[in-house]
């Protein structure tokens, strides 16, 4: 059980941080979300994973852009035994008109964002003794697509970085790990079904087998419940000497 540890999740309002938060509690631990709103909504939602699972549930307002807003995360919450670095964008465009400033953004949410939590995180985790990190990147952490240059450079980026944490921790009881989904149906995903099987002239079922998953072998969506339980699981006695790896959670993406 996860009694007593504290998870701070960044980006975790919807998708698969929510869904993370959400198993790391239901494990026992007390969770910090985040995003870059501060909606009464927000809050509550914190609290009601709280009440369902009988832990805290607090809810932070921290910009991921922004270096000092994610060292103020860590701070604010003023314990960090588990570090879920999870908030991340998207932009889909070819590289000679793919916007600077999208560039710049998409580095900083999805790739500095962990730079600034694990610095601001390591010393509560020496200090607990006990510590573990859970990056997560993307299949587009270990494989690339035309027209997403940002994104799999950041996620290329945060698998690196999860080598990096792993080696200057190894001979302390901390780990870092990076999950690498394929497709996962979170809303995001979701809202993109009807247009595409407008686009595409298609059914559903079409469209999600054909267009959305030709690269997921499985032909099914990931679930964040299934990106939560892998959470758990690196959070577990049974995953101590697991770091400094990837877990692909892509339905055979990655084995193609
Ligand atoms: P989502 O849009 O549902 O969730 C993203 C979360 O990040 C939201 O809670 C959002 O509020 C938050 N966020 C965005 N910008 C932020 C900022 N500046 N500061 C703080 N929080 C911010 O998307 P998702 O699909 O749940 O994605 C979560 C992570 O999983 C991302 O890193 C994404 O790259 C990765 N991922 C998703 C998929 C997928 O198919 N959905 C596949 C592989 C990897």
């Amino acid at each position: 059980s996860l009694k007593g540890k504290t998870a701070i999740i960044t980006g975790s309002n919807s998708g698969i941080g929510l869904g993370v938060a959400r198993e790391l509690a239901r494990a026992g631990a007390d969770v910090v979300l985040n995003s870059f709103t501060d909606r009464d909504e927000d809050h509550a939602l914190a609290a009601e994973i709280g009440r369902e699972f009988g832990v805290t549930g607090r809810y932070i307002k921290a910009d991921m852009s922004k270096g000092e807003e994610c060292r103020a995360l860590i701070e604010q919450a003023g314990a960090c035994d588990i570090l879920v670095n999870n908030a991340g964008i998207q932009h889909v465009e070819p590289i000679d008109t793919f916007p600077a400033a999208t560039w710049d953004r998409i580095i900083a949410i999805n790739l500095s964002s962990a730079f600034h939590t694990t610095a601001t995180a390591l010393p509560l985790m020496r200090k607990a003794g006990w510590g573990r990190i859970v990056n997560i990147a993307s299949a587009h952490g270990l494989t690339a697509s035309p027209f997403k240059s940002a994104y799999v450079a950041a996620k290329h980026g945060v698998v690196g970085f999860t080598k990096v944490t792993a080696l200057e921790t190894a001979e302390e009881p901390i780990t870092a790990n990076a999950i690498c989904p394929g497709y996962v149906l979170t809303p995001l995903v979701e809202a993109q079904i009807p247009d595409q099987m407008k686009v595409h002239n298609m059914d559903r079922e079409t469209v999600i087998r054909e267009v959305m998953l030709t690269r997921q072998p499985s032909k099914q969506f990931a679930t964040v419940e299934q990106l939560g339980g892998t959470a758990v699981f690196l959070c577990s006695e049974a995953a101590a000497q697991i770091t400094g790896t990837t877990i692909s959670v892509d339905g055979g993406w990655t084995a193609l």
